[in-house]
């Protein structure tokens, strides 16, 4: 079975974003970029999957800039088999990248797509679902574990008060959640194999995708600023201050 592997190109969690001066969005020039954290869980799972002799190919995608390529080299030295970029310098928003792996999946007919719950740069989390709807496909969001098991894939969700367990017919789809597994560290002998592997390059007029943005952003704002803390000396003025003047307890 082949699966694909959405990842994204987003900047890295530990940048602290700053917004830009005119409120359009936040500032990515020179900031460090990195795979979409939800995205590595998934081709962490699709390659523990294919070690467990339940998948023979896994292919990653990503759709945008060109250096997205640098994304998909990373998801190859995970363990993706090769990799198809979407290029474009256009802004992509879920639906256009819905329909984009939807046109991709006609190519290439997986028996499963894994994205990431969500991106943590629009923080989103339509895109999975969008590509369900498209692809007319059964969906399992947020999982926690996935299994297949006699050519189903069963899906464990960490739903309000426990876990959903989740039998879908194959092809599905399912998005990743944060404790679905802990993502390998890429070594450098795997950097130096994912080279040399295969990268094929799409437009989106080459699969047919009109990709104009269908939502515009009016502005873009950081966060209220917080007051300081203070300190107290002792319990017994932290409670009275939360007594009379938080007026909390
Ligand atoms: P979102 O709906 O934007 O929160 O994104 C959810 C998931 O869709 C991500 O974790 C990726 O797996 C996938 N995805 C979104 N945008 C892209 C993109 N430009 N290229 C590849 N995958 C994407």
């Amino acid at each position: 079975m082949k699966v694909l592997v959405p990842v994204k190109r987003v900047v890295d969690y530990n940048v602290k974003v700053r917004v830009k001066s005119d409120k359009t969005g936040v500032d990515i020039a020179n900031v460090k970029m990195s795979m979409n954290p939800f995205d590595e869980i998934a081709v962490e799972e699709a390659v523990r999957l294919k070690e467990k002799g339940a998948v023979s190919e896994i292919v990653a995608v990503s759709c945008g800039v060109a250096q997205c390529q640098e994304t998909l080299r990373t998801a190859m030295a995970i363990g993706a088999d090769r990799a198809i970029l979407v290029e474009t310098s256009e802004e992509l928003q879920p639906l256009a990248v819905a329909k984009l792996l939807k046109a991709l999946m006609d190519k290439e007919q997986p028996g499963l797509v894994i994205l990431g719950k969500q991106a943590i740069d629009d923080d989103c989390n339509q895109t999975g679902q969008m590509l369900a709807a498209l692809a007319d496909l059964p969906q399992a969001t947020f999982a926690s574990k996935v299994e297949i098991i006699e050519g189903a894939a069963h899906v464990t969700r960490e739903v309000d008060g426990g876990l959903e367990t989740l039998a879908l017919t194959l092809p599905a789809i399912i998005t990743t959640d944060l404790r679905l597994n802990e993502p390998r560290y890429v070594t450098l002998p795997n950097i130096m194999k994912a080279k040399k592997k295969q990268l094929d390059t799409f437009k989106p007029e080459d699969l047919g995708v009109n990709v104009a943005p269908r939502i515009k952003t009016l502005s873009v704002s950081e966060p209220p600023q917080r007051s300081a803390g203070i300190k107290v000396p002792d319990v017994a003025t932290l409670v009275a201050k939360l007594k009379n003047e938080a007026k909390v307890i």
